[in-house]
Formats: C-alpha cells, structure tokens, sequence
C-alpha cells in the first residue's frame, strides 16, 4: 500500500486527530477533532504538510499515490455532500485553505468557491434561487484565484488592485456606492470583464475544467508557504521553514444565501478580560471576509455581551443555530480545556463549523482564564503555570496606554523598560529635576544617559535616548526603577544646543508633549491616556503555586531600600546584586567622591573616604534592614573613575569653584583619567587592588551596618562580592582586604556576622579558570553583560549601531544582550559551574546580569544547575514563573 498523504473528514468521522498538528497543519488538525466529536463540519480532506515538502523537492510535481488519494478525497465529499464536483446541475464548490503546525493568520493564501465555471453556475442559481448569489460567487472565485494563482496582482507600489479598478469602473458607470447595490446581470458582466483582463495581462484564459482550478489552487497554497509574509512571519515567530503547510480542501458552506443565513467569529471566553462569556460577533447574510472587512458593523452573538439596545443577538435572531452553537462551544471548551477562537456559518439555518483554535488573549485574560479554568476543574495547577507566558507578565506591572486611544507613532528604538509614559521633553537630567518640582510630569530625551543623570531619570516619567542598546545606563537603570524607556532610538536627531528633536521631518521642541510605548519601543507624538493595570488576586494565585513547584530561588537587582522593598513585595528572596556606584551621586556624597579622585595621595583618599563611609553605611542599614533574613550581595566599586568627573566646561567650571581648585587642575584630572578602552580598563577589582581603602571602606560601612542590625536583632546575611574578576590573585588581594576589615568590625562591635566573600564571573579567563578562582571565592554570581561583551567582543553601549541589522539579516538570531547566547557564552557559563563546583561542591551560584530576567535564559540557569537569578524588581514574578515552567518541563522529560 502506498503511503498516507490525504486524510478525510465529515460526517462525524475523521482519519486525522487533534495531535497531528505537525502533518495535517493545526487547521487540518482541529477540523478532524471536531469530526471525530460529532460536530457539524462541512467535509473536506487535509493534504498532508509531507506534501508540501515533497511540491519543493520535486520542483512542484505530484507523484501517483498524491493524485489518486486527492481524487478520493473529492468523492468522499462528494457522497456526504450529495454534490458532484464539475456537475452542471449539482455542482459541488469547494474552499482551498493553508492550515500550518504553527498558526500564521491571514500569512498565507486561500480560494473559495472552487469549482465554478459558466456551467455550473447555473446549477449554482438554480439551487439557491438566488441569482444574484451565485453571480456574486463566480466573481469572487476568479477575483481571488486570478489573485493567488494566476498573479493578477497590482505591477507597481502605486497601482491599485486590478480587480477592484473593474469594480470601480463598473460602479461608477452606474452612479452605485456599495459592491451590495450591484446587481446580478452587474456581477454577470464583471465576471466577463475579469476574464477578460486575466486573457490580456497573462496571456492565459481562465481555467473553466474545475480539476485544473484544483490542482492550481493546492499548489498556489503549498507556493504561498514561501511568500515573503509568510517568510518574515515565521523568522519572527520562530516557525522552522522544513514544517511546511498543509491544504485544507472542504465544500463550502454559504453564509449568504438569504436572511437565514450568517457568518460569524467567536471566543468562547473574553480574550481582552478573560470573563467567561461567550464573546462572539455575527452578520446577517454575509460572508466571512465581510465581518473582517468591517463594511457593515458585527452583531454580538450572545444576549449577555449586548452594549446597545438596537443590537440584535444571534441569540434573539436565530434562536435554534443559537441553542446549537452553544452547545457546540461548550463542548469544544471542554475538550480541549482552553479557551476557543471559533468561525461558524449557518447556512439556511443550519450551523457549520469551520475551525476551532487555541484563542489569542492579553495577559490579564490569559491569568483569569488558567485560574478560573483549575478552579472548575478542567486543567490542573501546572497546566495552568504553563499556559502563561513569562514576557507577557510585564502587561500586568506597568502602566499601558488605553487601548482605544488614537496614536501617532514617530519613531521606533528598543523596549528598553516597559511601560507608558506621557510628558514634556526635557534634555537635561537637572532641567528634568527642576521641571518636576514645579509639578511637571517629563520625559527625559538624552543622547545616552550616564550615571550623573540618575537624579533626573528617578523624576521623569519616561526616558528616551537616541543610543545604546538593552543594556546601556539608561536601560538597565530605568528597568531598575521600573520607569519606561525607549532605548537606542537612532532616527532621532537630538540637538541639546537648539533643544530639539527632529525626527522624519518633525521637530519637537523642549516642553513639548511626547508619549513613550516601553513595551514595543514606540515613540508617539503628544498626550496618551494610559491605564493603570490592577493586580488581581488570580495573578497571585499563578505566582503561588509557581513557587511550590520551581528550584531557582529568584533574587533581585537592587541599589536603594525602596527598590528593595518593591522587589520584595514582587517575590525577590534577597538581593542578587547592589551596584554600590550609583549610591556614589546622590546628593553631596559626590563631592566626597570627587575629593577622592582628586587626592594626589592615600592620606588624602582617606580623608575623602572618610566622608563617604556614614553615607554607605547608612544605604546599607536601609537595604539590609529591608531585606531581612535574606540574603543581600553587594558588589564593590565596579566604573572607571572618570565616570565620576564632569565632562563639559561649565559642569568642570562649578566642580572647580565647588573645591577651591582651578578649572584646569580639574580637566587634568580628567586627561589623566582617560582611557581608549574604559570598559576594559581601570575598573573593578583593579580599582581596589590599586586603592585599597576604597575596598576597606566597603567593606567597614557593609560590616558595621550589618553589625549594628544584628545587635538590634535583624537577621542579615551581607555577601561581599568583587567585579571584574579575572584570576584567582586578584580575587585573594581583594579578599583579605574584606576579611580584615570584617573581623576588625565584628571584634569592634562584638558580634557576629554570617558572611560571605565571592565574586562575579564576568570575565572569560575567570569561566575557563573557575576551579581555581572557587579556592576563593566562597560563591559566584554570572555578569553576563560583561561576560557577552567579553565573548562576543562587542562594545555594550555601542554594539546598538549594527545589531538591528545583525538581527534583522539573520545574522545574530537575538539580541545576545538580551537573551543569553547558550551556544558560545553558554559554553563559558556551563564550564565555570562545572569547574567551580569541582573545587567547591556546594557552592552557592546565581546570575545578576540583565540575562536573569529573561524567560528563555532563566530556563537555562535552571537546566546547568544555578542556585538563584537576579533580575530588576519588576522582572521578578516573570522570573518566578519561567523557573517554575523550566522545573516543569525537564520534569516530565
Ligand atoms: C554584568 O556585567 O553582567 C553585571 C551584572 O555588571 P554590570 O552590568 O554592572 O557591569
Ligand atoms: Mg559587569
């Protein structure tokens, strides 16, 4: 017997099932469950997506057992519809459909009303009793396979549709508005003015022997698998280009034979809310492309989603199909246990199903849906943790623009931080600062930002910048704060000399109104209402039973007590990292800094120092205090020294009258410091290698806060951690300088603290030697954006300017700055848990570069064995819930 390549359907059989997604296309799929479970669906066969293979391979060929089993399927319609293909008084018409494993909406190309030609056409009239109707089929059918088969397709960018130019003509002829105002002997005339111009543009007469329209219509779908929507949609939606399509071949059903007869789309749930309702719209006497055209305005199906009162209900109009339809959802939702997107036509008052699918659905419904769902008991817990997706929580935490409003989109950069913020621009970090204590909302335009603008950025309601990528400043500071920011935005031409925008011809002036979408990038011209999301008592429900089931304990990114308090309040269980540098420019302890840098000495560092030493403490008592009985890793001075020095005159100017020193002492400073290479250069652990007593000054003001809340009998668990790691020595100077000091301050306060000393695993050599760098370190924390950098040799701040296009040629599948690259840098990671567990075998190890927070990296920290991630606050409950999903799925492996 030859091989399987047509399965048939109908008549409440089928020979394919709902898990053959992957040969008959999720269409064909769900088309042969409905089958199987009794529903009306009209019949039809599935040809397998191996097929479509098999069109490429052979340079679009059939082999024998493909033709002979699509003749079969033909009949096996034709006996259960009692209609036969090509008959001049019976004609069966057919629909031709793509159906992928994947769902590609509208990506691909359909034909209806198959199997029409000046012949059967007058089978067509005659058995609807309806001229008008079956004139209208003919012209659609040569309009859309003259379109899909035979390339009737507008030549140039500014030609319209040659198709609808005859219809225009037609109807301006006739003085007509509406396609519905034209009459049979109209629609008569327009289907010999289709075939005529199909003959003088291709050369070719329409196909009238209905088999050939067939074969025509299977290979146009199978060709369309290709087509460069279809291409791109795939490459964004990750759909692997060998799974191919299938094609769907089924009799048609007609909405739009007469007054008892509708076409419809339905959710058997609220997708936008999630309420269980059924939520459906329908037209009278009407095909499926006309509820999508929007011409005539949808009914709703159902009696409870009515808004107004001259609505009329499916349920009202045709109460029988109704009762039907309800039943048919029902039992739909109820095998497959998820909410349904169903089309439907009644067709002379009987109903017709023509596809079922998992429905779409925001965040907010996807949570409402899987709790309410365990709660009747149709999916268990896990079920439920599993049909959320991790990124979509972030709808849930942030503001969002209404959805209803109207918005003009000027621009498009990363979404950096997501969100939405309304404000007036402003250019500088200060202006911003002054702007909001006169009770301005403002959104911060910067070129990039760097560590001086903090102030600015904690004010503003948004922060745009012209560069930098996902992990620049600004990114990762506004993720940290969970303030919107569109990143990396290149079209902007940002002048701060004009204090203008310019942008594709527009100029936006400071004070002007901009909006910023953070979740897709956007940014918009003027005000836009936004929303501000309730978490709901279901989402808490999700993350509870999340946390039963995951092993990665998830930990926070965190500099400031309130920021630590949100992440708490979010889930974190400590702190997986506190960047003690941006503690270092808030109010006058930059000034202590500066003298620090300025200091020709360690007597004068010192006293600098000593300055610094009360503040540091006092950031600490506060975090400690916040997190306590968890476990808080705060990292040791990691920027270049010039980060702290102003750049331009006037700022170097006020540093100097501030010090007492010349401007020029000032820029010397700065020459002095400068470096080709910063990101490679003094920073780190060379910065306390060679200055020792700023690390001793960390270290005393961490111990003594901790001494001082374990006195007041607070839990805290400080773990010291040192950057930029990249050889055991380095990392023993630095930690006999913590050791020291700590024992000093335990001793003087007479206390006991529990601590450790680690560091960050960020630079290659540390990956590759980690077996000796763990005969110090007492655990390891991955800083993968250092760690990417390094591997990839790509700039952090600068890689921005060519990975769009590495992204968007394929060269690079992803971002590496935001989704950890498993193969090369992954390699790194997995050697050093190896390594360093080899000389350590418990040691503790976790994650705090930006990569903690992403679902698909979080997986992987999970599968090579990390004890925690950390991530900024608001990433935290997608952290949670993507290790529970990892915990799940390698489970059940
Ligand atoms: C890292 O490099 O991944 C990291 C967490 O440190 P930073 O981003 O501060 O360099
Ligand atoms: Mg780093």
């Amino acid at each position: 017997m030859s091989e399987k390549y047509v399965y048939t359907f109908g008549d409440g059989k089928a020979e394919g099932r709902a898990d053959m997604k992957l040969l008959l296309g999720g269409k064909g799929a769900n088309l042969a469950e409905m089958s199987n479970l009794g529903i009306p669906v009209p019949a039809g066969f599935t040809i397998s997506t191996k097929v479509c293979s098999d069109f490429y391979n052979n340079g679009g060929k059939y082999n024998d057992p493909v033709v002979e089993q699509v003749k079969n399927g033909v009949q096996h319609i034709e006996k259960i519809m009692g209609a036969k293909f090509g008959d001049n008084s019976n004609p069966l018409l057919v629909s031709v459909r793509s159906g992928a494993p994947a769902s590609m909406p509208g990506m691909m190309d359909t034909v209806l009303n198959l199997g029409l030609n000046d012949d059967t056409i007058k089978g067509i009239t005659a058995q609807s009793n309806n001229e008008r109707f079956g004139w209208d089929s003919y012209r659609r059918f040569i309009q859309m396979y003259g379109d899909v088969v035979m390339e009737m397709k507008p030549e140039s960018k500014e030609e319209e549709d040659p198709f609808e130019v005859i219809i225009q003509e037609m109807k301006d002829s006739k003085a007509l508005k509406l396609d519905t105002e034209m009459t049979a002997e109209d629609l008569k005339q327009l289907v010999s003015h289709f075939k005529q111009a199909i003959k003088k543009r291709t050369g070719k007469d329409f196909p009238t022997d209905p088999w050939e329209q067939l074969w025509g219509a299977i290979s146009a779908v199978f060709r369309s698998w290709n087509n460069p929507r279809a291409l791109t949609y795939r490459k964004l939606n990750n759909i692997p280009a060998n799974w191919g399509t299938a094609v769907n071949v089924q009799s048609m059903v007609y909405g739009n034979m007469g007054d008892d007869c509708a076409t419809g789309v339905a959710f058997t749930r609220d997708p936008a809310t999630g309420v269980k309702k059924f939520y459906g719209e329908y037209l009278v006497n009407a095909q499926g492309e006309d509820v999508v055209a929007g011409i005539r305005n949808p009914q709703p199906v159902d009696e409870s989603t009515k808004t107004g009162a001259d609505q009329v209900t499916l349920e009202s109009l045709m109460p029988e199909a109704y009762r039907e339809l309800d039943r048919i959802y029902n039992l739909l939702e109820r095998h497959y246990r998820d909410m349904q997107d169903i089309e439907f036509t009644i067709q002379k008052g009987k109903l017709w199903m023509l596809q079922t699918r998992n429905g779409k659905r925001t965040a907010e419904a996807a949570v409402r849906i899987a709790v309410e769902m365990v709660e009747e008991g149709l999916i268990d817990e896990q079920t439920a943790i599993m049909r959320i997706q991790p990124e979509q929580i972030d709808q849930l935490l942030h503001p969002k623009f209404d959805p209803s409003a109207s918005k003009k989109v000027i621009a498009k950069g990363l979404p950096a931080s997501p969100g939405a913020a309304t404000g007036r621009i402003v250019f500088h970090a200060d202006d911003a600062e002054e702007w909001f204590e006169r009770g301005e909302q403002v959104i911060l335009v910067r070129i990039e930002t760097s560590p001086e603008d903090i102030g600015g950025m904690n004010v503003a309601q948004g922060i745009l910048t012209s560069r930098g990528g996902m992990t620049s400043h600004a990114a990762v500071v506004a993720r940290g704060m969970g303030t919107c920011c569109v990143a990396g935005c290149s079209d902007l031409n940002i002048s701060y000399k004009n204090k203008t925008i310019s942008v594709n011809g527009i100029t936006l002036k400071e004070g002007d109104w901009i909006s910023l979408d953070g979740s897709k990038g956007e940014v918009i011209e003027g005000k836009v209402p936004t929303v501000t999301p309730e978490l709901s008592g279901n989402f808490g429900k999700i993350m509870a039973w999340a946390d039963k089931k995951r092993r990665l304990k998830v930990r926070t990114n965190a500099d400031t007590p309130h920021d630590s308090e949100v992440a708490r309040n979010f889930g974190a269980e400590g702190i997986g990292l506190c960047r003690t540098e941006h503690m270092f420019f808030e109010g006058d302890r930059i000034r202590a800094v500066r003298e620090m840098i300025l200091a020709n000495n360690e007597a004068g560092r010192r006293k600098a120092l000593a300055k610094l030493l009360p503040y540091q403490k006092e950031d600490f008592y506060g975090i400690f205090k916040a997190m306590h009985d968890l476990p808080v890793t705060i990292r040791t001075l990691d920027p270049p020294l010039h980060e702290f020095l102003p750049n331009d005159e006037k700022s170097q100017q006020e540093m100097a009258d501030e010090m007492g020193i010349s401007r020029e002492e000032v820029q010397q400073k700065v020459d002095s410091l400068h470096e080709l290479n910063p990101m490679l250069g003094h920073r780190g652990c060379r910065l306390g290698i060679t200055y020792p007593e700023i690390t001793e000054m960390q270290a005393r003001a961490i111990m003594e806060a901790a001494c001082q809340l374990t006195k007041e009998g607070i839990k805290v668990y400080p773990e010291i951690m040192i950057p930029l790691v990249g050889t055991r020595a380095e990392l023993a100077n630095q930690k006999e300088v913590v050791k020291r000091v700590a024992d000093e301050v335990q001793k003087e306060f007479g206390v006991k603290v529990d601590y450790l000393v680690g560091t960050m695993i960020e630079i290659p050599r540390a990956a590759l030697t980690a077996d000796e760098v763990a005969e110090e370190a007492e655990f390891f924390s991955f800083g993968t954006n250092d760690l990417t950098q390094m591997a990839f040799g790509y700039s952090r701040d600068d890689a921005g300017k060519f990975l769009r296009e590495y992204i968007e040629g394929g060269i690079l599948p992803e971002d590496p700055f935001q989704v950890l690259d498993q193969t090369g840098v992954g390699q790194l990671v997995e050697i050093a848990v190896k390594k360093g567990r080899q000389t350590r075998k418990d040691m503790k190890i976790g994650i705090c570069g930006e990569h903690g927070g992403e679902p698909k990296s979080v997986a992987f920290c999970h599968r090579v064995g990390m004890n925690y991630v950390s991530c900024s606050p608001y990433r935290v409950p997608i952290a949670r819930l993507a290790a529970a999903q990892e915990a799940i799925r390698t489970e059940s492996k």
